[in-house]
């Protein structure tokens, strides 16, 4: 199980931030929304290990993640930033094996779990046939489910994404929520992600915590979190909140809350 005690993150003097306890339910699909600079890509940077805090822990299982070995992280959790470098002129299969570093020895080439593990992860993210093609040369949809199947060539349970849905069109955006969706419930993958879009935290998510300066302002179901007073609270917008068929909730933004923007009547 991943938590954090008291953790504050900073750059530089600043707090980003502070001293914030949370708890990541293991096994559900957990949804970071929030402003924008609220501290999420900050936040899952420390949850990954990839920055170290100012004060306090990020726990897994109990330790401390400074006490836990980068390879034995890299077991455990993999992370996908938001906008991932691509290394010049790689191949899909290439970038996806690079995802076994952590399961390899540095005496071992890689063997057949490893070939199988990539296999695998590849069919699950529907990039068999592109594993000869250059990264670069895929769109921006398929780069997204390459670095997908690098992160589950890992084989970790604890999988961290930063809007992973971002620069892709509708219907992608969907593929990749339902890929994780998909892979929660074949293998109990723990996911901790940020989106940007409240409804689709709603459709997704079990669990929600909202960051706003870089405090949790609610956390809970969807239909806890998400309602007409938040919307106005944290995001500035007025706007409905209904329920789908689901029984999830549903926003429609009718425009801003916001009386101090000179711009608005
Ligand atoms: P979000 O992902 O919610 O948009 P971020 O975590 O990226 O928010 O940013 C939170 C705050 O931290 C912002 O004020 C941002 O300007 C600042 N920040 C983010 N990254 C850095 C950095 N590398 N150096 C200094 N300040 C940063
Ligand atoms: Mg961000």
């Amino acid at each position: 199980m991943l938590r954090t005690d008291r953790l504050t993150l900073a750059y530089g003097s600043s707090d980003v931030v502070h001293e914030l306890s949370l708890t990541i339910p293991a096994g559900e699909i957990s949804c970071l929304v929030g402003p924008n600079g609220s501290g999420k890509s900050t936040l899952l940077k420390g949850l990954a290990g990839l920055i170290a805090p100012r004060q306090g822990e990020v726990l897994l299982e109990g330790q401390p993640l400074s006490l836990w070995s980068r390879n034995e992280l890299a077991l455990r959790l993999a992370m996908l930033p938001q906008k991932p470098i691509v290394p010049e002129s790689i191949l899909v299969r290439d970038l996806v094996a690079l995802g076994r570093f952590p399961h390899r020895k540095w005496w071992q080439r890689d063997g057949r779990e490893d070939r199988e593990a990539c296999q695998q992860a590849m069919y699950m993210t529907g990039v068999e046939a592109l594993a000869e093609r250059p990264v670069t040369s895929l769109s921006g949809g398929q780069q997204q489910r390459v670095w997908i199947a690098m992160a589950l060539a890992q084989q970790t349970d604890i999988l961290l994404l930063d809007e992973p849905t971002t620069y892709l069109d509708w219907g992608y955006q969907l593929e990749v929520l339902e890929l994780l969706v998909e892979l929660n419930k074949s293998r109990g993958l723990t996911v901790i992600m940020s989106l940007h879009d409240l409804n689709q935290a709603a459709q997704f998510a079990d669990h929600v915590m909202v960051l706003e300066n870089g405090q949790i302002e609610a956390a809970g179901t969807p239909g806890q979190v998400i309602t007409e007073t938040l919307l106005a609270r944290v995001f500035r917008v007025r706007g409905v909140v209904s329920l789908n068929a689901e029984g999830r909730p549903f926003c429609m933004g009718h425009g801003t809350s916001d009386p101090d923007r000179p711009c608005r009547a």
